[in-house]
């Protein structure tokens, strides 16, 4: 395990990547890491991430209390917390605000479609925690239902949240969850996505052990409707993925007309616009 001169010198390192790519600006952002069983060394409230130095940061214990550091810990300390509490595993805690995933949360889009092999096998799906105002105890609310089964989710018209079994592990994710979130807006503007077969996904998740990657949650089993799914991420991951040619309409379809309610939910612009992307297809 890291001495804490290391894991503070890190955190200060992240910091600085994280506001050098435009992931917070000002003073936003947070990062905390575990030291030893009982602890954790986190980033304090009111400073910008891209200027810390390694003795600004607080300790506190599991429960949120400080026990060491001039400055008060960061204002979202109580989602950090949750996260430690259900994920015995994770080590470390990251919170941004990067654009274009930012903009993928704040239009209520989540980044649940099977695109990319690197994504699907470090991440899975990411999805979106419900709206909650930052710094109160329904942001830790919000995310606790994803926590078990994500190491990323989009948080909704607020930012993103990763976690990693180390802290360079939880900030990485961060940047594959900005990339993918580039990617994909790319790739919607030039006519939409073209999703991965269902067996490929399959494939992905299996070589996830041969990459040493321990992910948190099974892809949701081959056949599952992805409407039946939404809204119940616990268990397991949803991923689009059509079954064969032409499926894809299927999967869009079915993602945007039907709510958690089952009631069907088209404007007449989403459904021209699927049956465009219908046609593109065919032809
Ligand atoms: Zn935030």
């Amino acid at each position: 395990m890291s001495s804490e001169s290391q894991l503070r010198a890190d955190i200060v390192e992240v910091g600085r990547r994280m506001y050098a790519r435009g992931y917070t600006a000002s003073n936003d952002g947070n990062i905390s890491v575990r030291l030893g069983s009982d602890r954790l060394l986190m980033t304090p409230k009111s400073v910008c991430k891209g200027f810390m130095t390694p003795d600004m940061m607080c300790v506190t214990d599991l429960e949120g209390r400080k026990l060491q550091g001039e400055r008060d810990p960061s204002s979202e300390m109580l989602m950090h917390l949750e996260v430690y509490r259900q994920r015995p595993d994770v080590q470390a805690v990251v919170h941004a605000h990067p654009p274009t995933a930012t903009g993928f949360a704040v239009a209520g889009i989540p980044l649940d479609r099977a695109v990319l092999a690197e994504v699907l096998t470090t991440l899975g799906s990411i999805p979106i925690a419900a709206y909650a105002t930052p710094s109160t105890q329904e942001l830790p609310d919000a995310v606790r239902q994803y926590i078990k089964a994500h190491d990323g989710m989009l948080l909704a018209n607020h930012g993103a949240l990763t976690l990693g079994a180390d802290l360079f592990a939880a900030y990485y994710k961060m940047e594959t969850i900005e990339h993918f979130a580039h990617i994909s807006r790319v790739a919607r503007l030039l006519g939409g996505e073209r999703l991965l077969s269902r067996q490929e996904v399959d494939r992905l998740q299996g070589l996830r052990g041969m990459y040493g990657i321990a992910s948190p949650a099974p892809i949701c089993p081959p056949g599952q409707d992805p409407a039946a799914a939404l809204g119940n991420p616990a268990d397991c991951q949803t991923i689009l993925a059509p079954e064969d040619g032409g499926a894809r309409l299927v999967a869009d379809f079915t993602r945007g007309a039907v709510g958690k309610d089952g009631e069907i939910r088209l404007t007449y612009r989403e459904l021209t616009s699927l049956i465009e992307a219908a046609v593109r297809e065919l032809k």
